[in-house]
């Protein structure tokens, strides 16, 4: 489907060139995420401004699907407040948790590439291990 091979080249360019992914030195809150079938080993930074994510970051290891999904998650959340972020990030779980074809909220454009990996269950935890670590942090705030 031409649709899945641009999500595909969308998602390939996000692991090679991945978004907001270093050091988390100074970050308000540093969680880490951790999927031991795939070795997808993250850490997601916050750094807040009032009750804005300033920027968020992350560092680590993971299969591309994980990186390529983080690097999505860091922009798409980055200048969101708490709350929305906290709701997006539902919203990821929502859409993952369940089949093609249910009558599910559609993420924001910027995430939709990650539905080229819906068709994997395998994998849904490589896509959810940064928005996992992303709610962590959020709770600990
Ligand atoms: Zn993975």
């Amino acid at each position: 489907m031409a649709k899945n091979s641009f999500y595909k080249t969308v998602l390939m360019d996000h692991y090679r060139h991945p978004r907001n992914k270093g050091d988390l030195n100074g970050a308000d809150v540093v969680r880490r995420g951790h999927n031991p079938r795939c070795g997808d080993d993250i850490e997601v930074g916050l750094y807040l401004q009032g009750d804005k994510l300033d920027q968020v970051k992350f560092r680590g290891r993971g299969c591309s699907v994980c990186i390529a999904a983080a690097s999505m998650m860091s922009e798409a959340v980055t200048g969101c407040s708490r709350q929305e972020a906290h709701h997006l990030s539902e919203e990821m779980h929502d859409w993952f948790g369940k089949g093609n074809g249910s009558d599910v909220n559609q993420p924001p454009d910027d995430l939709q590439a990650l539905s080229a990996v819906r068709e994997y269950p395998a994998r849904r935890r490589c896509v959810l291990l940064s928005w996992d670590a992303l709610t962590d942090a959020l709770e600990m705030l």
